[in-house]
């Protein structure tokens, strides 16, 4: 992957992922950020350590999982990725998805979910499980996000405090693709009632 000129964004560290490789769960975020860059590992910078701090609530350390970007590289003042970008590095996502072949994917973010659900709107469909093909996606709001409002963190542990219950099962899978409002729940996650700033800044993750 280092030596493919093909891919974007190669003036960049490449972040390419890392965890256990015989992991259930793998989760994945948008891409690299500064701190990610400089140390070429994924999620280290502020959202990392949440992100640590929430699987060690769930009794897992990083290594227990996979945790990976769609887009290896980082984007130049960590603008949003671009929808090119996004399917250039795609062949090798879904080569590290083929061989750990997770039980379940958590994405982070909007980025991620919209890579598996084009249609989800993460205010929406955040802590809702769906079956996407043989995948078993769960999105959640990205840590970054909720680093920057209180509500959202409170959403984002909720919904992380369930995963567990998706990866056995005792959580409503829907599928395939939410077309319309969910009306499934899985838990007493404190996820519902969607407020104006959960509209807003949802739309930044
Ligand atoms: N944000 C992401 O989406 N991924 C990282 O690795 C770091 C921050």
């Amino acid at each position: 992957m280092a030596a493919d000129t093909s891919l974007p964004l190669r003036e960049a560290n490449l972040v390419f992922g890392e965890g256990s490789v015989d992991c259930e769960v793998m989760f994945i975020g948008e891409a690299p950020g500064f701190h990610e860059d400089q140390l070429k590992r994924p999620f280290v910078g502020r959202g990392g350590q949440l992100l640590n701090d929430m699987l060690k609530g769930l009794g897992w350390n990083r290594e227990d999982v996979y945790i990976t970007n769609i887009v290896k590289r980082r984007p130049p003042e960590n603008r949003d990725p671009f929808p090119d970008e996004i399917e250039s590095y795609k062949p090798y996502l879904t080569r590290q998805i083929e061989i750990i072949k997770p039980k379940l994917i958590v994405t982070l973010g909007r980025f991620a979910m919209n890579y598996f659900v084009p249609e989800a709107k993460i205010t929406r469909d955040h802590g809702h499980a769906l079956m996407i093909g043989e995948t078993l996606i769960f999105p959640v709001y990205h840590p970054a996000a909720a680093l920057r409002s209180t509500q959202m963190m409170e959403v984002l542990r909720g919904d992380f405090k369930n995963i567990p219950k998706v990866l056995t099962g005792e959580a409503i899978v829907a599928g395939p693709a939410p077309k319309e409002p969910r009306v499934e729940d899985i838990g007493s996650a404190g996820r519902r009632g969607k407020t104006k700033t959960d509209e807003r800044q949802g739309s930044l993750f």
